[in-house]
């Protein structure tokens, strides 16, 4: 009877009620102590004036503390006081009882979770009543009282669980719905507004096949209840739904069970169809931007802020002979000694690490700003160690809101320019008939040694020869013979010179000979040695050839002009003394 009581007060009156009529009482009550310590009414039966007209207290210090009441309190156990008239500490209450026809009374605790919490007294009209069966059924009364209280109060608990649980099930952000037998039990409110509904109560009792966008969805939803029974819980990254208007959205979801024998599921669900559209249209984008790299006629990579490989272009497998698949994730340590001989940050690390010292030490710099920079170097690695010129063009990849996420380079195989620019630049200074260096490049080359001798002080010769009576070859023999006579001289002579020295065409058939660090002594010696061999050329069809020379050095007063014009002066000498013999300055003391 008790245990069916709803709440506190009902429980304590309900108490009280059974206490007078079944235990012929004059008054039963349930008090308990207030914050100061007065006992305040928590219900009453019977002549209840007594009840309310009594000051109880549990302070020991004062009378009124030390009845019944305040000691069961304090002491926890039942007190019985058998005649009011004999005890005396029941002084403070003598009048009232008198009053009332109180002649004895029973204190009983009352305990929840395990600690005293209210005091039930009974009060009868006769004396000596309180003995053998009233007191037992009075402590089997307390104690009935005390597993009410916290059967009671368990409840409560219950329902504030249950009702805490049922606002987040309805405020829930996510779609959550019972699911019985593919037929829906029960929904939150947001479960029906992601599926177009605006009422929870149009969806229950639906089969969830209405939620699907086509048959074959369903199906294979369908299919996957056999994993959920087994491993008790299922994810779902997106399911094709279908909205109550027909449109179509795509879901995530998650279903538990919850009752295996009634095969009760709970489903949550959440609309992805938005982000499912961006995150499409991201990779598609992506894809786009991936193909156009891959198909880049340069070698191209691009490179995350970490210095990581994202990108690695058909391309640049070609001059690395590594495939994207081995390179992707890697760091500047691994793909950089594909390219050099030590592993080093390659130009898209240092323009993200902004490293000029790096970029002067490694790179032949063209062109930089903030975001690019162009430069070429010789990579030695590429083409399988067969190493090549290359330019590289790096920049930094910059998202939305102005991060840097990244980099992009470039690599273009540039050897074939640079060998092209070095034979244009041959044939600039060299004479095509004779591959002698031509007039220009000598005096150049004339004005920086007469520059670095004035540094120095180390001298310098130079020799002037001219073909003696060419014009007679070329009567004789015709013009192609002259041209290989030409050739055949030039040969013999940058046989005989060394590697520091040089032979160039002055004009038709004269030519100069810069030697470095020479003397005149042993200029006059190479000169006569020079003369000789010519005679002793033996070219096809040319009987013989002879030579005439002039022989000078450096002078610390010379300019490109009066040096020259010195040796020419000799060589004419030369021509003028009978032609095939050489004639010398003449030596400095
Ligand atoms: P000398 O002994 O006084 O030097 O007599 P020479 O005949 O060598 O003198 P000259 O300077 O009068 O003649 C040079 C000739 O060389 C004139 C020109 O036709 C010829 N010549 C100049 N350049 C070339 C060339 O590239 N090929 C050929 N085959 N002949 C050339
Ligand atoms: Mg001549
Ligand atoms: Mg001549």
């Amino acid at each position: 009877m008790i245990a069916n009581v709803q709440d506190e007060s009902t429980l304590y009156q309900s108490i009280c009620d059974i206490a007078v009529r079944y235990g012929h009482l004059k008054l039963a009550f349930i008090a308990k102590p207030d914050k100061d310590g007065i006992f305040r009414i928590l219900a009453a039966s019977g002549n209840t004036k007594y009840a309310y007209s009594a000051f109880i207290s549990i302070s020991p210090e004062i009378l009124e503390g030390q009845g019944s009441s305040g000691k069961t309190w304090r002491n926890k156990v039942a007190n019985y006081v058998q005649s009011f008239e004999k005890e005396s500490f029941t002084a403070p209450w003598k009048n009232l009882a008198k009053k009332y026809v109180i002649k004895s009374s029973a204190t009983i605790p009352i305990f929840k979770e395990n600690d005293i919490w209210a005091c039930l007294s009974v009060y009868h009209s006769e004396e000596n009543v309180f003995t053998g069966d009233l007191k037992k059924l009075l402590e089997e009364l307390s104690k009935d009282i005390s597993i009410g209280l916290d059967r009671l109060d368990f409840r409560k608990k219950e329902k504030e669980i249950s009702e805490i649980r049922k606002n987040i099930i309805e405020n829930a952000l996510i779609g959550i719905a019972l699911v019985k037998n593919r037929e829906i039990l029960q929904v939150n409110p947001k479960f029906a507004k992601i599926f177009g509904y605006s009422d929870e109560k149009e969806l229950v009792g639906k089969p969830t096949k209405i939620l699907f966008y086509d048959e074959e969805e369903y199906e294979r939803i369908d299919k996957l209840y056999n994993d959920l029974f087994i491993n008790k819980k299922i994810e779902l990254i997106e399911i094709r739904q279908k909205r109550r208007n027909n449109d179509l959205i795509i879901c995530e979801a998650t279903a538990n069970v919850i009752d295996e024998k009634e095969k009760i599921t709970i489903w949550t669900v959440q609309d992805i169809t938005e982000r499912k559209k961006a995150q499409l249209e991201l990779e598609r984008a992506y894809f786009l931007l991936n193909n156009i790299i891959e198909n880049l006629p340069d070698a191209t990579f691009v490179i995350n802020s970490e210095g990581k490989i994202i990108a690695w272009n058909k391309a640049l497998e070609t001059l690395t002979g590594k495939t994207k698949e081995i390179m992707l994730g890697k760091d500047y340590l691994e793909y950089s000694i594909l390219f050099y001989d030590k592993p080093r940050p390659l130009l898209a690390n240092i323009i993200l690490s902004n490293n000029e010292k790096l970029l002067k030490e490694n790179y032949n710099l063209i062109y930089k700003s903030d975001n690019i920079i162009y430069a070429e170097t010789f990579s030695p690695k590429i083409f399988n160690n067969a190493g090549a010129y290359v330019f590289v063009a790096t920049s930094k990849l910059i998202d939305k809101k102005g991060n840097v996420i990244g980099a992009i380079e470039s690599i273009r195989d540039i050897s074939e320019n640079k060998k092209m620019e070095e034979e244009l630049y041959e044939l600039s200074i060299k004479d095509s008939l004779t591959d002698s260096y031509n007039r220009r490049y000598f005096e150049k080359r004339l004005e920086e040694e007469i520059e670095r001798t004035k540094r120095n002080k180390i001298p310098f010769s130079l020799i002037m020869f001219d073909i003696d009576d060419f014009k007679t070859i070329n009567d004789n023999y015709g013009h192609a013979v002259g041209d290989r006579v030409l050739v055949e001289i030039v040969n013999f002579i940058k046989n005989r010179i060394r590697k520091t020295d040089f032979i160039a065409r002055w004009g038709g058939e004269e030519f100069m000979i810069l030697l470095t660090n020479t003397n005149l002594h042993y200029a006059e010696k190479l000169a006569l040695e020079l003369k000789d061999g010519i005679c002793r050329l033996n070219i096809p069809e040319v009987k013989f050839v002879t030579a005439s020379f002039g022989v000078t050095s450096y002078q610390h007063f010379d300019t490109v002009n009066s040096i020259t014009k010195r040796v020419d002066d000799l060589m004419y000498a030369a021509k003028a003394a009978g032609k095939n013999c050489v004639r010398c300055s003449i030596y400095e003391i």
